[in-house]
């Protein structure tokens, strides 16, 4: 139906007994509120948007409210545009990080340096070389893209790329050890995120799994003993999210690979986190490197793009050229592989690796993690009077000292001393608790969600992800603390 350009959009109200009765959809649209709307969203969408509101206007719930209903099209354009920007709001959004884990899994592991958004973008845009050999003017292999820079790294003697470190243990083991056995320690048979598990991904795999020794103590003679005809390889999955303590035993690395090629056998070591350089040189816990674990014997080592290697979601295989040759012909590959954004954000990242010296500086996830407290003390003491502020007096912030961890299972039980802003209730009434609650909720309903930890009554904010103290600072202003009904008001 065409709009009705004869009717005069702000034609107030009937003038007769009862209720206002709401303006034609056609009316409302040809109105200059409603115009801009659809220029905005296109007709379609505010067409819907319009009739759902007026359709809730003249409802039930609407009428048994009793309230006065407000058609005038300047209103209804107001919510009809809240909607609408609502519905616009993409599913994955922007938030601050200030949980005081780096590497957080369920908030996108590490965020990528500029080189590899660069990349990035160029890869999506426009046509690439992907699988294609520009000097043979041939098909090319894209893992061919990406094995030099990371032998170069590493010191391996080949590598392929994956989908994520979850399917380069279940692409290395479906291709050498189908249905025969791969020996484990129970010591590590983890848990990653609820989601992998050691144990699973090998009966995936279709690898029959050897376990040897027991939680806390492994000795090189239960491997030995467990070695058969069906073996196939030696597995050591690095401890990466948690720490058994005291009475315990577990075999190294060394001596593993030792026993493992006296009888023929590859060691693979799954590292996960797998550094690819000492972070020590930046005042960090020692990680485990690729190249120390190659060193030490190991034939595969796989690890995940997105730990503390800084770079995207991804598993890298390394190791010897005859085993990652024969992990390049599975089938499975086709299903696990590396995608071309990916590739182009990974080979971005590795390329910092080349200058060790500057690599603190560009790797957004190295420069977070060695972030010195008394740096992160100076944003914190210039946020808290403006949360303060904003807070008013219901709410006391103070700049403490706090822990963060690297996350994504690496280094569980190291802390990274660091700084951030504890929000506690003022006084020390009954509900304090649901007061930081609806706290914790405004900061997430800020238009970048914050993102930050309640412990032990109060909400901590580590400031050591944050770099973008000014946007942080403007959003406060639409903080609205306990706007919604149900917070307790402190006494
Ligand atoms: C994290 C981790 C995995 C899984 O890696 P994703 O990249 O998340 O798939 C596997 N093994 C170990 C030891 C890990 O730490």
């Amino acid at each position: 139906m065409p709009p009705n350009k004869t009717a005069a959009p702000d034609a107030p109200p009937s003038a007769r007994d009862g209720p206002p009765r709401p303006p034609s959809v056609d009316r409302l649209l040809s109105h200059e509120a409603l115009q801009a709307l659809v220029d905005a969203h296109g007709r379609t969408r505010v067409l819907e948007t319009t009739r759902a509101v007026l359709a809730e206007l003249r409802g039930p719930r609407a009428r048994a409210s009793g309230a006065p209903v407000d058609y005038a099209p300047g209103a209804l354009a107001g919510e009809i545009g809240a909607r609408l920007a609502r519905g616009d709001r993409p599913a994955l959004r922007r938030v601050f990080n200030l949980t005081g884990t780096v590497l957080h899994t369920n908030l996108g592991r590490a965020p990528l340096p500029e080189q590899a958004i660069a990349a990035l973008e160029l890869a999506a845009r426009h046509p690439t070389n992907l699988e294609y050999d520009l000097a043979q003017g041939s098909r090319g292999e894209r893992d061919d893209l990406l094995a030099g820079l990371l032998c170069e790294i590493t010191g391996a003697e080949a590598a392929a790329c994956v989908n994520n470190n979850a399917a380069a243990v279940l692409l290395a083991l479906n291709t050498l050890a189908l249905h025969k056995e791969a020996i484990v320690s129970r010591g590590e048979l983890v848990e990653i995120g609820g989601s992998f598990r050691i144990p699973d991904v090998m009966a995936r795999a279709g690898t029959k799994l050897r376990e040897v020794g027991t939680t806390n103590r492994t000795h090189l003679g239960d491997y030995a003993e467990a070695i058969g005809p069906r073996t196939r390889l030696l597995l050591k999955v690095h401890a990466s999210n948690y720490e058994v303590r005291g009475f315990t035993a577990s075999v190294d690395q060394r001596a593993l690979a030792g026993l493992a090629h006296e009888h023929g056998l590859p060691l693979m070591v799954d590292l996960g986190s797998g550094a690819l350089t000492a972070l020590e040189r930046w005042g960090l816990p020692h990680e485990p490197t690729v190249q120390e674990a190659l060193q030490d014997g190991a034939d595969l080592v796989t690890v995940s793009g997105d730990k503390l290697l800084g770079g995207p979601q991804a598993g890298i295989i390394l190791g010897r050229s005859s085993l990652i040759a024969k992990i390049r012909r599975n089938p499975l590959r086709r299903a696990l592989r590396i995608d071309k954004l990916t590739l182009a954000a990974l080979e971005a990242v590795l390329r910092l690796y080349r200058d060790p010296d500057r690599l603190a500086e560009r790797l957004p996830a190295l420069r977070l993690l060695a972030r010195r407290p008394e740096d992160i003390e100076t944003v914190a003491a210039r946020i808290a009077p403006v949360l303060q502020a904003r807070l008013r007096e219901r709410f006391q912030v103070a700049v403490e000292r706090c822990e963060s961890q690297v996350g994504s299972g690496a280094r569980p039980a190291d802390r990274l001393p660091s700084v951030g802003l504890a929000i506690r209730p003022a006084g020390r009434g009954r509900g304090g608790g649901r007061a930081l609650e609806a706290l914790a909720t405004a900061l997430r309903e800020l238009p970048v969600p914050v993102i930050g930890r309640v412990t032990e009554g109060a909400l901590v904010l580590d400031l050591r992800c944050l770099e973008d103290e000014q946007e942080f600072v403007g959003q406060l202003d639409s903080l609205q603390p306990g706007h919604r009904s149900g917070e307790a008001e402190p006494p």
